[in-house]
């Protein structure tokens, strides 16, 4: 297809208000691009190159603006395409305000609207854009601008809109994902479904348009995963335990780990691959996990899961750790001296030979632990000492679930997600078969009348503290809250509490009420466990309110009017 035949299509859909039309208009442009069908796909959506695919043509707004004044003639610098852009605020009109020297482009800007007279093809701009992607080391700079003024040298004005836009990532010709969905189903006559799901495993819109077109509907539900090439991650809700209690009857429960999302495809070669929840290559700033899957990995597979920093003794550190290791490129080995990290993983998406999105949660994380466990270890080894294997359990009691969501939050966790036990997996959805506690609406001030000395590595520091609410001049409990923080936190408010200690029997400690804590908190429920007979469902330590004194802390009437 001709580049200016693409254009021209381009500008047309531009001019579009109706989604429907845009549709057709798409539809029209796929049935056209013949061979370039893959390309045309891509471009439509302001796309060079598959969206799992994370080559970037790495070249900045400047470089671009270089390239175009190049084009532009001997009167126009990189300043003057600058203050176009300020003038008109969209480089695509900028591109196109220039009469572009080459003798092609003139021909095509006199050209008809076929674009007749100039001989720039789509494929040309793809093989060019990936001969730019690929320049890399020194010079590499000016060997991309050299490139791009080849292409702009030879475009008529609506053509070079439009290629400016494709190189900034900046199409917006309102075509979306679904569009293209849309328009590839419409197209060649296949299922929406089919097209959507082969799009969910593939992330290639041009691959998905190909093989709809030449193989039809059995040609896309025969797409599967692929080792080392990424799909998108299922995401999460927000959610409360009693909405997924009511939903699933009985959910599957795990900790949430604090740190990064990572997919993980081990080939049969032995290869290990790392992509970041965008679907970008991190294999290299992760040694660990590569040591982790040179390990344990035998067979290929595709894992999700998350990387958490950790200290000494393995537990987690805060997620602005793992943060410093993440997408590091340079200087890994002094990083990880710093800063380790280690994977933890919630699904499998691929083992044993066969995708298994379909297949129910529980029967992927059984497979999970199939693929990670240790096949020397005894038969009867509790799964929680598998390395590298979330801990789940599946729990219809709200109770059992508060106490999963301590242990997590003591274990230094964020705390838990809640799964429909019997849900697929669905790359890229936000649906609600995957929660995480919402964020707490309410919070209350309450005093701190307990706590309790930890055990092992924390039995100098207090935690599971005690919450008191205010009844006229009495304090009466309503809670105990884990601080799911970090030793240092702990620390700290063993400093702040200990001086207050009243009395003390084996682990447990009186507190004379003299600190406050501003907790949040899912639900407030009756209770016959706590004095103030209330008693606060999943509790959250937020702050220390040192501004505030026990007289300050909320009320039993507070409590009784939030429940109202
Ligand atoms: P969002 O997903 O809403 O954009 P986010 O990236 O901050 O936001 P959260 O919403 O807080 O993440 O929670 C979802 C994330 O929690 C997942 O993407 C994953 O990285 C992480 N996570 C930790 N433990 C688990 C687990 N057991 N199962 C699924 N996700 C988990």
């Amino acid at each position: 297809m001709q580049f200016a035949t693409f254009a021209d299509r381009a500008a047309a859909i531009e001019a579009e208000p109706a989604d429907l039309e845009i549709v057709a208009h798409v539809t029209d442009l796929l049935e056209d691009a013949e061979a370039d069908l893959e390309i045309v796909a891509r471009f439509v959506q302001g796309r060079v190159f598959p969206a799992w695919d994370s080559t970037t043509l790495d070249i900045g707004p400047s470089a671009c603006y270089e390239a175009i004044a190049r084009a532009a003639g001997t009167n126009v610098d990189a300043d003057d395409v600058e203050d176009r852009l300020a003038e008109m605020g969209e480089i695509g009109d900028v591109a196109a305000s220039y009469d572009f020297g080459g003798q092609q482009g003139l021909g095509a800007f006199t050209g008809g609207d076929d674009g007749s007279g100039d001989d720039l093809t789509v494929r040309e701009v793809y093989d060019t854009l990936a001969d730019l992607a690929a320049a890399e080391g020194s010079g590499s700079q000016d060997r991309k601008v050299d490139l791009l003024f080849g292409l702009f040298n030879r475009c008529s004005s609506e053509e070079a809109r439009y290629l400016a836009r494709l190189v900034l990532s900046e199409m917006r010709i309102g075509v979306g994902e679904g569009t293209v969905r849309d328009a590839v189903a419409e197209a060649f006559d296949v299922p929406e479904d089919s097209v959507e799901r082969a799009l969910q495993v593939s992330n290639d819109y041009g691959e998905v348009a190909r093989v709809a077109r030449d193989e039809g509907v059995a040609g896309l539900d025969a797409i599967d995963l692929e080792i080392g090439r990424p799909v998108q991650a299922m995401l999460a809700q927000a959610g409360t335990v009693t909405d997924a209690l009511d939903e699933w009857e009985e959910a599957a429960v795990e900790w949430k780990y604090d740190g990064a999302r990572i997919q993980l495809h081990h080939s049969a070669d032995g290869e290990t691959r790392v992509f970041s929840r965008n679907m970008e290559e991190v294999t290299d700033a992760l040694p660990e996990v590569l040591e982790y899957a040179d390990e344990t990995l035998e067979d290929p597979v595709i894992l999700d899961g998350e990387v958490v920093a950790v200290d000494d003794d393995g537990s987690p550190l805060p997620f602005q750790e793992v943060l410093k290791r993440f997408r590091r490129k340079h200087d890994v080995e002094k990083a990880r001296e710093e800063v380790t990290v280690r994977p933890v993983f919630f699904d499998c998406l691929h083992a044993g030979g066969e995708d298994l999105l379909e297949e129910p949660l529980t029967t992927r994380h059984d497979q999970l632990r199939a693929v990670l466990a240790d096949d020397d270890a005894p038969e009867d080894e509790d799964e929680t000492d598998v390395e590298g294997l979330s801990l789940l359990w599946t729990a219809d009691d709200p109770d059992e679930i508060e106490a999963i969501d301590a242990d997590a939050l003591e274990a230094g966790h964020e705390g838990i997600m809640l799964k429909n036990p019997d849900s697929a997996y669905s790359p890229g959805r936000r649906g609600k078969h995957w929660r995480k506690r919402k964020p707490d609406v309410e919070t209350l001030d309450c005093v701190v009348t307990g706590a309790e000395w930890g055990e092992g590595r924390r039995a100098n520091f207090l935690g599971t503290f005690e919450l008191s609410i205010r009844d006229g001049d009495d304090l009466e409990t309503v809670g105990k809250v884990a601080t799911g923080i970090t030793d240092e936190k702990l620390a700290e408010l063993t400093e702040l509490l200990e001086p207050h200690v009243a009395a003390e029997d084996g682990q447990d400690v009186d507190l004379e009420p003299a600190v406050v804590f501003e907790v949040g908190y899912e639900e407030i429920q009756t209770s016959p466990t706590y004095s103030s007979g209330y008693a606060l469902r999943f509790p959250r330590f937020l702050a220390v309110r040192s501004d505030k004194e026990p007289e300050d802390a909320d009320t039993l009437e507070r409590i009784e009017s939030l429940r109202s």
